[in-house]
């Protein structure tokens, strides 16, 4: 896949970078990515992803824009209120990088439909805001062995780990969770900046994934908390008993 001289010049400031190269930003022309959840995380890495020059993004959410998203969604204007989200999405990214493949998916994604709008991707980032259908997409991602990044941010907490095949986000989570559907923002609050910061951080490991820079990305969960300001990782371990991806 070969970069046009428009886009050498776009993606300047990346090629120039040793880690980064003419061989990455092809990577990162190479990829499909869906983003699960165009909300709070997904206003972060939605425009990050485009601006970076990932060739092909799906972007799924069956929300429409309400006012008490507007304070960490920077995506969308007062005007849009009503409007839906994945649309609106697919709107600015084509306004941003016209080089960027974009694919709107205003549906709910589930465990039925989740096999078929998730097939065919390098990566999936899920910033969705309930368990139920993070364990659908997880599930899905193990089923096809595609990488899962999974992000969340919640009050002055946020957790973002990558998982591929085993240990799963499951192996996290548990079972407990499958039939929770509860909106967690509305329910217990979360800071506008939050969101932002989750969701960037979420952008960064998602382009050294693709482009392959660091080491040991998969099975590990970052958490924020944005009272003290400290990150911190934690190993996953697989779980031996794990419906989705254990030999049980
Ligand atoms: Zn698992």
């Amino acid at each position: 896949m070969s970069l046009s001289d428009e886009e050498l010049e776009r993606y300047a400031r990346h090629i120039v970078l040793p880690q980064v190269g003419g061989v990455g930003q092809r990577k990162l022309k190479a990829a499909k990515i869906a983003v699960i959840g165009a909300g709070g995380i997904g206003s972060a890495v939605i425009p990050a992803l485009a601006a970076a020059g990932v060739g092909k993004l799906t972007i799924i959410d069956n929300d429409v824009v309400e006012l008490p998203n507007l304070h960490r969604q920077p995506l969308y204007a007062e005007k849009d209120v009503g409007r839906s989200k994945a649309e609106l999405a697919a709107e600015f990214v084509r306004h941003l990088n016209h080089f960027v493949e974009v694919q709107p998916v205003h549906e709910r994604i589930a465990s039925d439909n989740a096999p078929d709008l998730l097939a065919g991707h390098d990566l999936v980032i899920d910033g969705s805001d309930n368990f139920a259908t993070r364990l659908a997409v997880s599930d899905s991602c193990v089923r096809f062995n595609a990488p899962l990044l999974s992000a969340a941010a919640v009050q002055f907490q946020g957790q973002v780990g990558l998982f591929k095949a085993r240990p799963c986000y499951r192996c996290f989570v548990g079972d407990a969770f499958d039939a929770d559907d509860c909106d967690n923002c509305a329910e217990l609050g979360v800071l506008g900046a939050l969101t932002a910061t989750v969701g960037g951080y979420s952008a960064l490991i998602a382009i050294n994934s693709l482009v392959g820079i660091g080491e040991d990305l998969f099975g590990k969960l970052h958490l924020f908390q944005g009272d003290s300001l400290s990150w911190r990782a934690i190993r996953i371990p697989p779980d031996p008993a794990c419906k989705a991806c254990g030999s049980a």
